[in-house]
């Protein structure tokens, strides 16, 4: 199973360049530039000869037809649509990896049992209407009136921004796909992270997209003049605050092996009144949690703060929190796991099963039916960054094993 490795490259790099000039490598859904980046891709569909379409929720979709019409789609893709500053492979790839597939397919006269369907998802990254996943969203039909009618900073709503990406926001149940209504979804993604490149591996196959829990907790002491109080008399908040902090990083650390790891961040704190005189009356921090165990996921927190509070109330401390966020995990099938494995056994490369720590369509996606995820390495782990990386031999690896595990699950799923 053949791919054209240089092809692949050359349009890696044409697309990565349809970026907004002064802040490579920026593609934002719903802008001009996404729509230029969205009419050259459409051009590469149709040209490789996928029967190409935006449907109702503002995806690009390219489609081969199967010899079964009876069998339900296997669909390959990503997106197109980038964070500011942000990706120039993120996304792109595994759309790309999913054209050079479908088209090695056709060049072949290799007729798939399944048809095969690649798909550019609309706004995967968060958009300027504070939603992301939309077009994968609306693919699952979980995109409600309410999110129609959430608007950015100039007024514009989400459903006009779909109109603007050629979508058609009212005939969205059209494009509604019930559960279990494909056979399977496969994307290639860069890993976004280390671990990959740390252990000199090729492929990552991906056991589950993370759950993400976020938890506010508030420390509260007294706010006291910074010279005239001395230290045994203070309640300082921001000190308690640190306590949580290294208890969480050590808590998360111990956890960091095996085949579900934990992580812990506390990425944002406000403390009060936050000047150089004054003692921190109270420190509010965000606490984000991710892991493929939700049930870890759900008690990280609470046992945080429960085992904690003798320590801060030492302090003269209290201590409490309350849930901001919560999404569960979402597992890749086992099925579509071990086929990707065996691709890339099949192809000689090495692989390793990990997490997704970083949120995909296929979070939607897994609402239609079975999903599973082909990581490459990027240099440095760098992602979300102007920085982030990758030979033209990890982008042609991922494509090749994307290839491969197509054919197998073309010969095994009914
Ligand atoms: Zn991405």
């Amino acid at each position: 199973m053949s791919i054209d490795a240089d092809r692949l490259w050359r349009r890696t790099e044409a697309l990565s360049k349809i970026t907004d000039p002064d802040r490579p490598w920026t593609r934002r859904s719903f802008t001009p530039r996404f729509l230029e980046g969205r009419k050259w891709l459409a051009a590469e569909f149709h040209a490789a000869g996928l029967e190409t379409t935006i449907d109702a929720g503002g995806n690009l979709v390219g489609r081969l037809a199967g010899a079964d019409p009876s069998l339900k789609p296997i669909m390959i893709g990503s997106h197109s649509d980038t964070v500011p500053s942000g990706g120039r492979y993120d996304g792109i790839l595994g759309v790309l990896a999913g054209l050079e597939v479908a088209q090695s397919f056709i060049e072949r006269g290799d007729r798939l049992r399944h048809s095969l369907e690649v798909y550019d998802f609309l706004a995967e990254e968060p958009s300027e209407f504070g939603l992301s996943c939309i077009g994968s969203r609306a693919l699952a039909g979980v995109l409600s009136n309410e999110m129609l009618e959430m608007k950015r900073p100039d007024g514009m709503t989400l459903r006009e921004g779909i109109q603007f990406a050629g979508g058609r926001p009212d005939s969205l149940a059209s494009m509604r796909r019930a559960a279990d209504s494909i056979a399977a979804y496969v994307e290639v993604h860069i890993e976004q992270g280390r671990v990959l490149e740390n252990e000199g591996i090729a492929i990552g196959v991906v056991t589950d997209i993370v759950g993400i829990r976020r938890e506010r907790i508030t420390v509260s002491g007294r706010a006291d003049h910074a010279g005239a109080t001395p230290m045994p008399l203070r309640a300082d908040a921001l000190v308690g605050a640190a306590k949580l902090i290294e208890a969480a990083h050590e808590r998360a650390s111990a956890r960091s092996n095996g085949p579900q790891p934990l992580v812990a961040t506390f990425g944002r704190i406000e403390i009060s009144p936050n000047a150089a005189n004054a003692v921190p009356g109270e420190a509010v921090l965000t606490l984000e949690v991710r892991s493929g165990n939700e049930a870890a996921v759900k008690a990280f927190g609470d046992a945080l703060v429960r085992e904690l509070t003798p320590a801060l109330a030492e302090l003269r401390l209290g201590v409490r929190s309350e849930p901001i966020s919560h999404v569960p995990p979402t597992a890749c099938a086992p099925a579509v796991c071990s086929a990707i494995a065996t691709a890339a056994a099949s192809l000689g490369l090495s692989t390793r099963e990990l997490p997704s720590g970083a949120g995909h369509d296929g979070v939607f996606v897994a609402r239609t039916g079975p999903i599973g995820m082909i990581f490459i390495p990027c240099l440095d782990g760098r992602s979300h960054a102007p920085e982030e990386s990758i030979e033209p031999h990890q982008a042609a690896d991922g494509a090749r094993v994307l290839a491969e595990t197509v054919r197998l699950l073309d010969a095994t799923l009914g």
